[in-house]
């Protein structure tokens, strides 16, 4: 009898998952013979299936076609691709690109053109989640979430866990720069430097971490940077300090991401085994000048190392390649930037007073001395890149949108740029789309709601022309953009005239 039940149980669970799927919707999609391409574990394996949509959530996908009533919306697949939607998860979306705070004061119109426009402008390549590392007022954070259109938006707080006085703290004046850094960890060498009224008790890595917590963040950012040109030798963490970063972290549920971009930073960050790297390894300080066709040693033990404690790693090519691009008018004059930039800003981009930032950089360089310095430091990162991405490194996609005050690295655009060069570095195309879709979701503990295709999860997704696991380019080829259920066609998210 018993076995009977079981088998009838199982039967009945059988047949309810494949064949006779009973779906009654109130406000549903369904879409319909579509390739699904969606990973749990980074193994892709497409098949011709059906997803359907309940308000914002996937209430089925699967092989066998769903039996549906009620209200719905059916969109044909046939031919088409359907992906998870991507995340990005290093940008920097309080920042206007290419402008500091008193030519935000001089052109507000184009500052709100700008931020009207921009998270249509993530949205238009794909990025249906992105995640701030840097600071952000709970104001910045309403005003892009009351937009209709907008990416879901994670963040990592008021500011990030900086060590006093030290990157990038030191950027800001000294009158406004610890009410900006509120979460700045005290260091007794910069006692003298730093306010009375900021108490060494307020400013441990546990207090720190606590307030981060408190103001809806998903991770901890923190920097193990000493600098460069006028301002180097900069305060860095002890190991101590991130050991205790990364413990309060975990203890309160968050994610401890760090910039660090040089060798020595790397392998500090690597041997206090935190849970993300912020940027990838181009800075090979002494080894700067070795050839671009094989690793030394040092660096190798460091990557192995990183692949041994499944350390994130997030490339942000486009840091070194929109630098970069700075030099010449190659990048402005390209078509595709008019969908994501307003015409007056684009405008302004051109114009002498713009380039204020690449004559900083370059001084008299020629251009092509600037592409060789570029190119090589280039062609390190992606070596790097390429040897963990050959040895299962965990690599999670980010753009750092944007690296500087720069107007190379734009919303959206950028993250196309990224796909690109992370392909031109040979990273293969499966690797490329778990990168940003549930490798991302997994390091952020987003996994639950984000990152893959399956019941449960938000509907988050792209329809694409082409395949993503053959062609780099079917990221330029979105059809529909798929946001909390809500269905978007791409030309909706252009920039209107
Ligand atoms: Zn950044």
């Amino acid at each position: 009898m018993k076995n009977l039940l079981t088998i009838l149980l199982a039967t009945f669970l059988f047949s309810c998952q494949d064949n006779n799927e009973q779906l009654n919707l109130k406000e549903g999609v369904y879409i319909s013979n579509v390739t699904i391409i969606s990973t749990e574990d980074g193994t892709y394996s497409p098949y011709i299936g059906h997803l359907v949509i309940e308000k914002d959530g996937i209430v089925y996908v699967g092989k066998n076609e769903p039996s549906i009533s009620g209200v719905f919306e059916q969109i044909d697949g046939t031919g088409k691709f359907i992906i998870p939607g991507l995340i990005d998860s290093h940008v920097h979306m309080t920042e206007v690109q290419g402008m500091l705070q008193h030519h935000k004061e001089k052109y507000p119109d184009l500052v709100k053109e700008f931020n009207d426009q921009m998270p249509r402008s993530y949205l238009y390549y794909g990025f249906t989640t992105i995640i701030n590392l840097g600071g952000i007022s709970d104001e910045r954070i309403n005003s892009f979430n009351i937009q209709p259109l907008t990416p879901d938006l994670y963040h990592v707080g008021y500011s990030g866990a900086a060590i006093a006085n030290g990157y990038p703290m030191i950027y800001t004046p000294e009158e406004y720069r610890f009410e900006i850094e509120p979460n700045f960890i005290y260091v007794e060498s910069q006692a003298e430097h730093i306010p009375d009224k900021y108490k060494p008790a307020d400013h441990t890595p546990k207090a720190v971490v606590k307030r981060i917590k408190n103001s809806g963040a998903i991770a901890v950012k923190s920097y193990y940077e000493s600098g460069f040109g006028r301002m180097s030798n900069l305060p860095l963490p002890t190991k101590s300090i991130m050991t205790g970063l990364l413990n309060e972290s975990h203890a309160n549920g968050l994610v401890l991401t760090v910039h660090a971009n040089s060798l020595a930073g790397h392998s500090f960050l690597t041997d206090v085994g935190v849970d993300i790297l912020a940027h990838g390894l181009w800075n090979w300080e002494k080894y700067k000048d070795v050839p671009t066709d094989s690793l030394p040693l040092e660096i190798k033990e460091t990557l192995d190392l990183q692949i041994q404690k499944q350390i994130g790693y997030t490339p942000t090519l486009t840091v070194i390649e929109g630098e970069g691009a700075l030099v010449d008018t190659v990048f402005i004059n390209q078509p595709a930037l008019k969908k994501v930039i307003p015409k007056n800003l684009l405008e302004w981009y051109k114009t002498e007073e713009a380039q204020w930032f690449a004559k900083d950089l370059f001084g008299e360089s020629n251009v092509e001395e600037v592409h060789k310095i570029y190119g090589n430091i280039q062609a390190h990162a992606m070596l790097v890149l390429k040897y963990l991405s050959d040895h299962n490194g965990l690599i999670l996609f980010g753009t750092d949108t944007p690296s500087g005050p720069i107007y190379t690295n734009q919303p959206g655009y950028n993250g196309y740029w990224e796909l690109k060069l992370m392909k031109k570095a040979e990273v293969p195309l499966n690797k490329i789309l778990a990168s940003a879709t549930i490798n991302n979701a997994k390091a952020f503990h987003l996994d639950s709601s984000l990152g893959s295709l399956a019941i449960g999860k938000k509907a988050n997704l792209l329809m694409m022309a082409k395949n993503p696991l053959m062609d780099i380019e079917a990221y330029d080829a979105i059809d529909k953009v798929v946001i909390g259920g809500k269905i978007i066609k791409r030309e909706d998210l252009e920039v209107k005239e």
